[in-house]
């Protein structure tokens, strides 16, 4: 047994996430993740928390923009 193809996975989401991969190395890491629960299981785990982290950055802007669009003080009407 030569490369463990989990641990080759594993050193493959960061990338397969930020889609920088190359076609082959999508298309190998998709058919991993085809057949393979822990890494499914693992790959929706890290594409959440991306998801969970960009809305947590989106939620952080909407109280400043708030503020600055109150500063401007626009009339509603
Ligand atoms: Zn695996």
């Amino acid at each position: 047994m030569s490369i463990d193809p989990c641990a080759h996975c594993e050193e493959m989401m960061q990338p397969y996430l930020d889609h920088v991969l190359t076609d082959a190395e999508m298309a190998e890491a998709e058919r991993h993740l085809a057949d393979c629960e822990p890494c499914r299981r693992r790959y929706r785990f890290e594409e959440s928390l991306r998801v969970y982290v960009r809305n947590a950055a989106a939620e952080q802007m909407t109280p400043q923009l708030r503020e600055k669009l109150s500063a401007l003080r626009i009339p509603l009407e």
